[in-house]
Formats: structure tokens, sequence, C-alpha cells
């Protein structure tokens, strides 16, 4: 390929509304281009990024034993009301009408179309195991699409969804898939790692997310350098030390006019957060419960209503708050709330917290000297786990401190159950010839969010660092004289060479100054720069170098052993 040819364009300018590297590296180095918020077209240069990340996808998906289908983008309602989605899905899904008026959803997943399709082929017990999968375009009216393809409203997702027979069966599907996901982000030259992700209603340890660590990542993970323990920072689990509080006198009922916030009320009592206890009203199912928590603290809801077993938790609204403590939020605590039967939960971090401040269930007023275990109705088995992890917690699973680090999700594998199947009545002839539910599982990678992915953990001041395996072009070939038709007949007969050798390779054949051409070489990131010119030649030689080494990385060598050396380099 010559670069002439190649509509490459390159800017110098960062866009203005990137925010992170590898978005602006995305727009400048010409692999995509804005249509909308959330909206790209993908240039050739990131096409072939695209399609070799979608390749090594299929390879991983094929050697793994799934098969390839294509469903389509646009989907009946009925098969969304079927599962009750159509309702829960909110608006984060698009949907669109047909001339005659039918509803549709452009997909934003496919868990319910591929039940129904699986559920029409397979019949028998002896069809199964099966996992299909496809690389179709995904739909989300994300709330805030941003950082470029990493939350853009069309993105190109792998989705693959296992049939089973049973629980059992559907582990050893899922395990072929978190398998297969390590080779795929090895293979695009990723640093991923599994992290242990919230199961929802399924419960079980089959949710695992893989992260690519980076300081833009939206999610926290827990990470334990002791024993790899690895989760997200909505599941992550710490194990709480109990107090050894000094013994205090008497509760003492204190004004705290228009404090309500802990951070108001230490201000105005000046006493740091940690003394206090955070005391929050939820609805689980519809029962008001009070959690509690160091003031210092966040509830982790999903902990919560994991360890209250709800369906559903969320903030009370004030009035419940009310009739429940007899205070306006601010003001509520867990000694002697309005309602005597009102649960207290708190995290097993207060077990034996004595001498704190709780809010006094009387606006305007909090409580000095409480002892929860004296002064508050709390059943031994309600003080759990309940907070979000935060640096130096200690690992539940070894003992050793844990530290936090930021992720980009790119890949989620994820036992469902029979979830779908229920819905759908998916069955199967088992071997007494019995109807049975198949057991499913489903696994996503996002293909376009790995594509950013690799330049957000691979890249420098001057631009991208691709690994050979997803490079738009493994090697580019600087003609620095393209005028000169022995440097030209050198630069093409490398350029010969090295697509002969199976290498993807692109001529820079632009009449422009060296300067600028390296410039744009090091902004793309090819792997291997060769470069011939007119001087190199006289003295017999072109240089050979690597994107990621400096200029002491650069060899000399005759122009015959050119695609050898850089063959070489690319390994
Ligand atoms: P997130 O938590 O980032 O919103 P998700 O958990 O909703 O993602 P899944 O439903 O698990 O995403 O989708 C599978 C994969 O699709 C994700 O791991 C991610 O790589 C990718 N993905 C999801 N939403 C987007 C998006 N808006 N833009 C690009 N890729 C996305
Ligand atoms: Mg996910």
């Amino acid at each position: 390929m010559k670069w002439s040819k190649s509509l490459i364009q390159t800017l110098r300018e960062d866009p203005g509304d990137a925010e992170i590297d590898s978005h602006k590296l995305m727009v400048r180095a010409g692999l995509m281009k804005k249509v909308a918020g959330g909206l790209y077209t993908y240039l050739p240069l990131g096409m072939r990024v695209l399609n070799k990340v979608r390749r090594i996808v299929q390879e991983e998906m094929d050697r793994a034993g799934a098969l390839e289908i294509v469903m389509p983008i646009l989907q009946p309602a009925e098969l969304w009301k079927t599962s009750g989605r159509w309702d829960s899905m909110g608006p984060g899904m698009f949907r669109l009408k047909d001339r005659a008026a039918h509803d549709y959803a452009l997909s934003p997943t496919a868990e319910e179309m591929v039940t129904d399709v699986v559920n029409g082929v397979v019949s028998s017990y002896r069809q199964l195991p099966v996992t299909v999968y496809q690389i179709q375009w995904k739909f989300r009216d994300e709330i805030r699409p941003r950082f470029g393809l990493m939350r853009s409203k069309e993105f190109l997702m792998k989705d693959a969804y296992s049939f089973d027979t049973s629980l059992e069966a559907a582990d050893k599907s899922y395990m072929a898939m978190f398998e297969a996901y390590k080779k795929v982000f090895g293979r695009c030259g990723l640093k991923a790692y599994p992290v242990e992700a919230d199961t929802g209603d399924i419960g079980g340890k089959f949710s695992h997310e893989f992260h690519v660590l980076a300081d833009s990542g939206e999610d926290g993970i827990a990470f334990c350098d002791g024993c790899g323990y690895a989760a997200n920072l909505e599941k992550a689990e710490r194990r709480a030390e109990s107090r050894a509080d000094a013994p205090c006198g008497a509760p003492e009922v204190v004004p705290t006019p228009g404090a309500k916030t802990i951070d108001e009320v230490s201000k105005f009592m000046g006493v740091p957060g940690s003394a206090f206890v955070k005391s929050l009203v939820y609805v689980a199912d519809g029962k008001p419960v009070m959690v509690c928590v160091a003031g210092d603290r966040d509830v982790n809801e999903v902990k919560l209503r994991h360890f209250l077993g709800a369906k559903k938790v969320e903030l009370a609204l004030n009035d419940v708050v009310l009739a429940a403590t007899g205070a306006n939020a601010g003001s509520v605590g867990p000694v002697s709330p309005a309602d005597s039967s009102l649960r207290i939960v708190c995290d097993a971090g207060l077990l034996g917290a004595k001498g704190v401040i709780v809010g006094a269930n009387k606006d305007d007023h909090h409580i000095k000297n409480v002892d929860l275990s004296r002064d508050c109705r709390i059943a031994a088995e309600d003080y759990a786990d309940l907070v979000v992890v935060r640096d130096g917690d200690i690992c539940a699973k070894c003992g050793r401190p844990m530290r936090i680090r930021r992720g980009i999700e790119v890949g989620h594998v994820f036992k469902l159950g029979t979830k779908y199947t229920d819905s759908f009545k998916a069955t199967f002839k088992n071997s007494d010839l019995k109807d049975q539910v198949m057991v499913m599982g489903c696994y996503g990678i996002g293909v376009s969010r790995t594509m950013q992915a690799v330049i957000e953990q691979s890249h420098d001041a001057n631009g991208i660092i691709w690994p050979a395996s997803v490079a738009p072009y493994q090697v580019v070939v600087e003609n620095l004289d393209p005028a000169n038709a022995d440097v030209t007949k050198v630069a093409d007969d490398i350029e010969a060479g090295l697509e002969s050798a199976g290498v993807d390779v692109i001529v820079d054949d632009r009449p422009e100054r060296p300067g600028v051409k390296f410039k744009d070489a090091d902004l793309i990131g090819f792997p291997v720069r060769v470069v011939v010119g007119a001087k190199g030649l006289a003295g017999g030689v072109v240089e050979v170098k690597r994107r990621r080494d400096d200029k002491s990385g650069t060899v000399m060598v005759e122009p015959g052993k050119a695609v050898e050396t850089a063959v070489s380099m690319l390994a």
C-alpha cells in the first residue's frame, strides 16, 4: 500500500471533546472520525485495526468450539416482552416502529433473540452443549457517551451464548469462554485481568469482567497482591477488623443546627468523620431498614441487597425516613428510632464501636458517647461487610491489604442460569424423553472498545505504539526521496519482500520532509519503521527501528537485509 493512496489524515491538534489519550489519538491518527456524540465512522486505518481484533476474536471463539451466527439488529418488541425487559431496559434501549406501527428495539444485546433461535433449533440433549456467537453492532442510548469508542452509542460487540443440559455442564462452557477470553486479550497485546463481578440474582462465582488497567477507567477494582483476588468494587469484599474502642461515658444529646452531612457535622463539632456513624434509611422490597456505616465510609448497595436477600434496595423517601426514625435524613441514628421494630443493620467494621457520634432521631441533634452494643438494638447477625472497599482494606481471602485500581471493562463472562430459557420455555428432551429447561451463559467482548483500550494501554507522548498483531500496518517504509528512482526502487522492493513474508506494509511515498513523515509514523504507531533515503543508500544502508525503541535502537543494514531485520523486530 502506498501512503499517497491510503486516505490517511493525521491531525496536529487534539479534538476538543476528547478527555483521554486513546480518544485523542484515535482521531489524530486518522483511525476514526466523529459523526455526532457517541457515533463514529471508522476510516480505512481504523477499519484495518477493527478487522484484526475481530479476526482474533473469531479465531479464538472458533477454537473454543463456538459457532458463528448473525442475528438481526432490528429486534421485534415481542421478544423483549417475553422476558419482561421491554419495560425494565428503560431509556437505554433504542426503540422504533415500522410502517405498520409494530415496535422494535435496536439490539443493545441479544439474550432474548438467541434463546428464541436456539429453542427453535435444539430439541434433544444430543445437540447440547452448544455455544453460538455473533460479532454484530449494538446500540445503547448511553446517558453520557464519551471517551470515543469506550462508551459510544453504536459499538461492535462479540456476544456469545452457551446452552447446556445442567448447571454443572454450564460451568464447563463458562470456563471454556473464560480461557478463550484470556487468549483473545493476550493476542491483542493487552494485559487484561479477570475480576469477579456481581452475579445479580444468579449468585455463585460465575461472573467475571475482564479489565484493562488504566487511570481513565470508569470502574474501580480491588486487587490483592497477596493472593491475586481481584473484584469489581461493586462486589469486592473485605475483612472488617472489630474495633477496640475505650469504654465511654453516658450518651449525651448535642444540638447541631443546620449540619446534616457528616462533613458539616464533623466541621461543626471539630472531630473527624471517622468518629461518626453514618445512618441511612433504605427501603428493601418495600420494608424500611436502617443501615449504619462508619462516617468516612460508603454503603455498597449491591452488598446490602445481597445481605438482605432483597430484590431491590433504594434510599427511602423522606416521609418514610421520618416515620421510621422520628427525624429527617441527616439527623437519624441507631439509638431508639421512632419505630422500635425498625431493623438496623451495621457494617462489621463498627463491631465494638464506642464513644461514637450518631444522629439523635431529632432534627438538628446528634448524640455523642454512643456505645453501639450498649445503646442500640442491633442483632449480632446484623453486622456484615456492607461498605465499598477502599485502598488498604484487608483482603477477605488472605488477610493482606488490597489496592484500588481503575479499569476499563473489555469483556464480561456471565452464567445466566435459566433466566431467559424459563421465560421462553426453551426446553430439550433429556435421555428419558422428558422436557428440561436449558441452562445459559452469556459472554460479551466490546470489540471496538478493545481496539481503543489497546491504545490507552500502549502509547507515548508521540503517539500510538501498536502491538504487531493489531497494527493497521506492521511496517512503514519511509521513502525519503520519492522523486529519486533508485531510492524508490529499493523502497518498493522492500515493500514487495515484506508482503511476500506476510507482513502488512505501507510505503510513505509522499513528497514531505522527513520530519513530517517520522512524526506521522510515530503518531499512527506502526510497530517497525524502515527508512530508505539517498544518503543512506550512498553508504549502502537503510535504517530499521522499532516504534517502541528510541533512536539508539536503530540498526543499519544493507537493503537486502531490511526485510529479514524488520520481520525479526515484529516478533
Ligand atoms: P459498562 O459497564 O461499561 O456499561 P456493560 O456491563 O453494560 O458495560 P455488557 O452488557 O457486559 O456491558 O457488554 C459487553 C461488553 O460490551 C462490555 O464488556 C464492553 O466491552 C462493551 N460495551 C458495553 N457498552 C459499551 C459502549 N457503550 N460502548 C462501547 N463498548 C461497550
Ligand atoms: Mg458488563
